[in-house]
This record gives C-alpha cells, sequence and structure tokens, in this order.
C-alpha cells in the first residue's frame, strides 16, 4: 500500500516549479508516494529514473530541499526523503540554517530557472 500524496504548495522563498502537466509525476505513470524509500524497491527505482528525465528535476529538488515541511515524503527532483535529509544536513553544516543557507537554495533555484528557460527557448 502506498500513502496518499500530500497537498501541492508553494513556498515565498523557494515556490514550488509550476508543473504543465507533462511530468511524469503529473501523468500518474509512476508512483511517487511510498511507504518505504529503499532505493532497491523497484516502483521507488522507476519514479527516480523517471524524475531524472523531467527538465524540472533540480529546481523540484531545491524546491523541496529549502521545503522540507512541505516534502516531508515523497520523490522529488530524483531524490528520496533520505537522500534530502542528508543534503540539507551537509548543506546546513557548511552554511548554517539562517539566510546563507537560504539564499544559496534560493540562487541555485534561480539559475536553474534561467538556465531552463534559455534552453527552452533555442
Ligand atoms: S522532478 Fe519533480 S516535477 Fe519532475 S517528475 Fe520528479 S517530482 Fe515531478
Amino acid at each position: 500500500m502506498t500513502a496518499a500524496p500530500p497537498p501541492i504548495l508553494t513556498d515565498a522563498v523557494v515556490p514550488r516549479p509550476q508543473l504543465s502537466g507533462t511530468e511524469p509525476c503529473a501523468t500518474g505513470e509512476k508512483e511517487y508516494f511510498h511507504d518505504s524509500y529503499a532505493v532497491n524497491q523497484p516502483a521507488v527505482k522507476d519514479a527516480l529514473r523517471a524524475c531524472r528525465r523531467c527538465p524540472l528535476a533540480a529546481e523540484c529538488r531545491i524546491w523541496a530541499l529549502a521545503n522540507p515541511d512541505l516534502a516531508p515524503t515523497g520523490i522529488y527532483g530524483a531524490s528520496t526523503p533520505r537522500q534530502r535529509k542528508e543534503d540539507r544536513r551537509q548543506l546546513i553544516s557548511r552554511l548554517g540554517d539562517g539566510p546563507a543557507y537560504e539564499r544559496v537554495l534560493r540562487r541555485a533555484y534561480d539559475a536553474n530557472v534561467a538556465w531552463r528557460t534559455q534552453s527552452d527557448a533555442r
């Protein structure tokens, strides 16, 4: 049995990427919410693989990193909750959990949006 997805919410500092409806998680072709996120489980592997092909993957992962309260579970940006927890721990150990942490995530998010937007325009 799989867990229900949380409601879609946004955050003011790093907003959730706007989905077009064609992303793998939006089409319902894979399951992104599980009771366990062991990466050797076929369903988890499938969802991680699909996420890696998603054009929003980088922004989605940064959003989930920046908003652990909005993404406590689920696969986002080809990451499991455990991977995000570890990424967050490492970032906070380098930057602290204050404004520098938020600034770095926001800059990374904006850089990915700019890069993707330019790529889409070509
Ligand atoms: S990267 Fe994010 S938007 Fe794309 S499929 Fe994965 S969860 Fe959905």
